[in-house]
């Protein structure tokens, strides 16, 4: 069998190892006699593995104790929603960068409860680099300030923190969580939906600050209530079992690995070659300003769209799948998270040369 080289930007390519111990334990669950798909979400086998799960993220990330860790679902798209019910608490406006697609949608969705105050934009460059942190314009009634942290259609990555003072600040890492050491007593609320860089879809990460919790609207559904969730311990309802068991499986595997700065290595690693090849190619763009380019998600152009079409179908024969970028920005993109490895970007690198050479 020969896996797939998948440039997915999620759901996504996952470890070979985390797929194939669940594999071997699909029937069976280390003697259990079932699968984690057939357990109860209240017995001691999985309520083991969730809360294995829960204490390998805090290991991998730090997340100090004052720190709620809630698995969730709806995917990121419900904490667009969830955010401002929750961290309003009797504000009525938010901060919030315009910086990308996943932004865009964030603040529409924040719209319906608070006034948004856009706090930073790069709308005037189509979103292709990630506002100074000196051009910053936070609002001193602000509630919360939101920022897309890696955005993932547009290829932008902060690579810095930015400062909210008092104000909490919230995160969606959706696309690079676990791919960088992050402080997290920096951040009020961090979100990622699991598609991207951790396991399955269907299960969302919330890592919140537990002073921020118990201040939902009034007639906000149990559902959509952090505190709700946080006092059952991510049992207020059946939770995604299967997604959080694999979830806890490649924890393990990046511990295994040697952890979140081993992630960081191959991440700047594999991006680089990306990155240097695109540099020196007159054929191949890429529009992100240097300082603010992903190292997950990296769009590109072709000098001619009609080649498009072949550039796809070529990599596609050598095993390459998912290279097409965003509907909404068209062109290339390869998404490389944790479990991509060095090889898959190393192939993509020299068809890129070689289609180069034949059609530049
Ligand atoms: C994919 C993505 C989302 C949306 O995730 P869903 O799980 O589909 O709701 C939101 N934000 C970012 C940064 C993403 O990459």
């Amino acid at each position: 069998m020969e896996r797939i080289i998948n440039f997915s930007a999620g759901p996504a390519v996952l470890p070979e190892e985390v797929l194939a111990q669940a594999a071997s334990e699909m029937l069976d669950w280390r003697g259990s006699g079932m699968s984690v798909m057939e357990m109860s979400h209240r017995g001691k086998e999985f309520t083991g593995i969730c809360e294995q799960a829960e204490a390998d993220l805090r290991e991998l990330l730090v997340i100090p104790k004052e720190y709620a860790v809630l698995f969730l679902q709806g995917g990121a798209s419900q904490q667009f929603g969830m955010l401002p019910v929750n961290l309003l608490r009797g504000k009525k406006s938010a901060d919030y960068f315009n910086t990308g697609e996943w932004s865009k949608k964030a603040i529409k969705e924040a719209k319906a409860f608070c006034k948004v105050n856009v706090a930073a934009s790069s709308e005037d460059a189509n979103f292709t680099y990630a506002p100074d942190a000196s051009a910053l314009k936070f609002d001193a009634q602000a509630a919360y300030v939101h920022y897309t942290s890696n955005e993932t259609i547009g290829g932008v990555e902060y690579q810095w923190v930015p400062d909210s003072g008092d104000v909490p600040l919230v995160a969606d890492m959706s696309s690079h969580i676990l791919s960088r050491p992050v402080e997290v007593r920096r951040f009020g609320l961090i979100y990622a939906g699991a598609q991207k860089n951790i396991g399955p879809a269907g299960l969302t990460i919330v890592i919140v600050r537990e002073d921020l919790l118990g201040g939902a609207a009034a007639g906000t559904p149990s559902m959509l209530d952090y505190k709700v969730h946080a006092d059952a311990g991510s049992m207020f309802n059946t939770p995604p079992t299967y997604a959080i068991y694999i979830a806890g499986l490649v924890f393990q595997w990046i511990k295994r690995q040697g952890g979140v700065a081993e992630m960081q290595r191959r991440a700047l690693e594999r991006s680089g070659a990306l990155y240097d090849f695109l540099d020196n190619s007159r054929f191949f763009k890429n529009f992100v300003r240097k300082q603010d380019r992903s190292r997950m998600n990296v769009p590109f152009t072709l000098a001619d769209s009609k080649l498009d079409d072949s550039f796809l179908a070529g990599a596609r024969q050598l095993g390459m799948i998912e290279l097409k970028g965003h509907r909404s920005a068209g062109g290339m993109r390869a998404s490389m998270y944790n479990a991509m490895p060095l090889a898959g970007v190393q192939r993509l690198v020299t068809y890129m040369h070689e289609f180069e050479a034949k059609h530049a």
